[in-house]
Order: C-alpha cells, then structure tokens, then sequence
C-alpha cells in the first residue's frame, strides 16, 4: 500500500488558516488606502491634518503611513499653539 498524499487535502487546510478569522483586522480609513490599522485617531484631527478621511467619523483607524502624516500635521498643530494661537 502507498500513502498518497492529497493535494486537495493541504489546500483545503490552508484555505482555512486564511479563510475568516475571529479577529477582525481593521483598515486604513483614508480613502483610497487599504493598509492594515496600526493607531486609531479622533476624525476631526485626523481632517484638520489633511488625512483624506470621511466627514462623520469620529474615529478613524490609520496606518502606518498615514499615522505618520497625521503625527507631522498635528505637530506643526502644536507649534502653532506655542506661537500663541
Ligand atoms: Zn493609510
């Protein structure tokens, strides 16, 4: 007797590891990006940094890219502060 092994069993194994996972994985809710979320900033800062995000959204989810931007824009934010704004 010869053990065969099923290609059909290994790929149906491994379309369940990708297949739905509990753990939602959130996205970037700047428009037109798709990167997985790392930081999740208030929506109204996140517009005044120039984030494309929708208007009525008062969290949004970013990624590390977009964080990035939102962290550059929100300190220049703060220098204007400094400046006695
Ligand atoms: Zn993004």
């Amino acid at each position: 007797m010869i053990f065969r092994k099923k290609d059909e069993q290994v790929s149906e194994k491994e379309s369940a590891l990708v297949g739905p996972k509990k753990g939602k994985v959130k996205t970037c809710d700047v428009s037109g990006c798709s990167e997985p979320s790392v930081r999740t900033v208030s929506g109204e800062k996140a517009r005044k940094g120039g984030l494309a995000v929708s208007e009525g959204l008062r969290k949004v989810h970013l990624c590390k890219k977009h964080y990035k931007e939102y962290k550059k824009a929100t300190k220049k934010d703060r220098e204007l502060e400094r400046m006695g704004w």
